[in-house]
């Protein structure tokens, strides 16, 4: 089984409105230097047998920080990372943010797929979610990457965006195929709590769409996308063949990974912990070489197993009950096989010789399916 390691970088130039990522604006930090001091003596103290198949580098906005910023991050992770052995090294880019000499640094440091987060086409839908970059300045990004060299590109979008009807959508859709990237993750807009646009919801100041025309919106997508060529691969994401995301499929399939950050998230060997969010106590807490998180919850074999059921279950494809057996050590059916009957019988679960995967009436509620199964 891969294993992977994620990277947070808490900075934004911005906060967007719907997102709850842990992050700082500029105006709210010295600079990065003292995170990438940190960042490299977390990288230090990882165990020395942890040697990643996948790198992803998220936050936040990684292309937030300066090319020279970027470089000593990348820096950092080479001197504590074997690149060579690693399939798969990610960076989110945020449109706004992408210079010529800032994806030179993050191409020289081996980073070979990038995800972009475009989020909508719509001006609308653009500045309702508070997003620093209009739909060209995305589409000028996604160009930057390409002649920048990057030939594994993903592209981020939303849908059920208040405001936005059904044609707006498709059109969404449609303007992404035109792009071709690689990769598309289409998600649903969720509504966390505390965030300005959660509370505008709560005000009546904004009305998000009906749970039917998110779910024909839903399906209007996915038909779309595959049309275009796009895999269906995950309850929210598409990829052409062979580009799924490893390190995404890593998380799905109940692999091991550590995250590394303020408000990174680690499971390895049965021990789940997440970093505080807060780079002032993460930092202190570092330069004492001390953890930079306080709780650790230990999951028994049975826990992780019905987790990584459920998860892995995200993956359109579902999985071979055998292989299943294999990696976590149980039986699906010995696990919750009244659940999985019961599902089965609502024809939200399709067994066949040996395989289960949910059927496609149920990728749009798949949330109400596992929760029968945990
Ligand atoms: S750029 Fe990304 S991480 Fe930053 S506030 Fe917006 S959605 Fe959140």
């Amino acid at each position: 089984m891969m294993t992977g390691l994620y990277i947070h970088v808490p900075l934004c130039e911005k906060r967007c409105r719907y997102c709850d990522f842990y992050k700082l604006t500029p105006d709210e930090t010295d600079g990065m230097e003292l995170f990438l001091q940190c960042l490299e003596i977390e990288l230090r103290r990882l165990p020395k047998d942890f040697a990643p198949d996948t790198v992803f580098i998220g936050g936040g906005t990684p292309t937030a920080l300066t090319p020279s910023e970027y470089g000593k991050m990348l820096e950092a992770i080479d001197r504590r990372i074997n690149l060579a052995q690693v399939v798969e090294f990610t960076s989110e880019a945020n449109p706004g943010t992408l210079t010529p000499d800032k994806l030179k640094v993050m191409r020289d440091g081996g980073i070979n797929r990038v995800s972009i987060g475009v989020q909508s086409f719509h001006p609308r839908a653009l500045q309702l979610l508070g997003r620093i970059h209009d739909a060209d300045q995305a589409v000028q990004g996604y160009h930057m990457l390409r002649d920048a060299g990057f030939d594994n590109v993903n592209i981020d979008l939303i849908q059920s965006i208040p405001g936005m009807k059904p044609e707006d959508v498709l059109k969404d859709a449609q303007n992404v195929a035109k792009l071709e990237p690689d990769h598309i993750s289409f998600y649903n807009l969720i509504y966390e709590p505390g965030t300005p646009l959660t509370k505008a919801r709560d005000e009546g100041l904004v009305v998000p769409p009906g749970d039917d025309e998110e779910a024909d919106n839903y399906f209007m997508v996915k038909e779309y996308l595959e049309c275009a060529g796009y895999g269906h691969y995950e309850i929210s994401n598409f990829s052409r063949r062979g580009r799924e995301c490893l390190h995404n499929v890593l998380y799905w399939q109940g692999g091991e990974y550590f995250g590394c950050g303020p408000s990174g998230a680690s499971h390895w060997h049965g021990k789940r912990f997440c970093n505080i969010p807060d780079l002032d106590v993460y930092t202190e807490r570092l330069l004492k070489e001390r953890d930079p998180f306080n709780e650790v919850e230990y999951l028994s074999k049975e826990e992780k197993a019905r987790e990584t059921l459920v998860m892995w279950l995200r993956l359109t494809d579902g999985f071979d009950l055998a292989e299943f057996k294999k990696v976590t050590g149980f039986s699906a059916y010995d696990l919750c096989g009244k659940g999985i009957d019961s599902m089965i019988e609502e024809s939200l679960l399709q067994r066949t010789e040996n395989r289960l995967r949910l059927t496609r009436e149920a990728l749009f509620i798949s949330d109400a399916v596992f929760s029968e199964l945990l």
